[in-house]
């Protein structure tokens, strides 16, 4: 079974991408990391974030399962990101080993922006995972902090506005649930309760898919 998880940034939907695939035993893979790794590279190596050609030969060479999450999760890290995810070319480039990854394995949980409308359209389950901005900046500004980033939220709340904004409206595959999807905005929920409705969610499509049961 593949499961979609996709929404903006902050909706919490990497936590219960990471719970679901726990819970379900299946393969995780947050493919925004690509994009930050991307960025990441790029800088590190001095170049242009809008310097196509460069970024392209990044994205083809990254190995997907060997990040160094802490150095991609800062705050710029995920403008960077967002800036380089807005090139169709990159796009292209990253599609086939995110499909490998989906199809790969006996099931997968793939967390990102375009999973349930582009790169797996043929998933079991999607889920788009959202909240106000609001909330969205709160949560981000306390894990931030907890990072030991220096934080003001009136700057957190712009970049999720600004990140939002740009995902949304870039050429290829921007932010928008598939039409199959379910949306789940959990803006008045704990992370135990939107890990409970998300469950719910994976659990009805799991038995649409058996199809009827003879009840003998
Ligand atoms: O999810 P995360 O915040 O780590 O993503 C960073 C950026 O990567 C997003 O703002 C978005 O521009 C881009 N992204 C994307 N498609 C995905 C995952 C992330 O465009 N599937």
């Amino acid at each position: 079974m593949i499961v979609a998880i996709d929404g903006p940034a902050a909706s919490g939907k990497g936590t219960l991408a990471r719970r679901l695939a726990q819970h379900l035993g299946l393969p995780h893979l947050d493919t925004g990391l690509l994009y930050r790794a991307t960025a990441r590279v790029l800088m590190d190596e001095g170049r242009d974030l809008s310097d196509v050609a460069a970024a392209v030969a990044v994205a083809r060479g990254l190995a997907l399962l060997d990040f160094d999450e802490k150095r991609l999760r800062g705050r710029d890290m995920g403008e960077a990101a967002s800036r380089v995810a807005a090139m169709p070319e990159v796009r292209k480039a990253l599609v086939e080993s995110q499909r490998d990854f989906a199809h790969r394995h006996e099931g997968a949980v793939l967390d990102g922006r375009d999973i349930g409308t582009v790169i797996c359209p043929d998933a079991e389950v999607k889920i788009f995972v959202t909240a106000s901005p609001e909330t969205r900046a709160t949560r981000r500004a306390l894990e931030l902090k907890n990072q030991g980033e220096k934080v003001d939220y009136a700057a957190v709340l712009e970049d999720i506005r600004k990140r939002d904004e740009r995902d949304a409206t870039r050429s290829t595959a921007p932010l928008h649930p598939a039409e199959d999807a379910v949306i789940l905005d959990t803006t008045t929920l704990d992370v135990a309760a939107a890990f409970k409705m998300a469950l719910a969610i994976v659990e009805k499509a799991s038995v649409a898919k058996a199809g009827p049961q003879l009840i003998p």
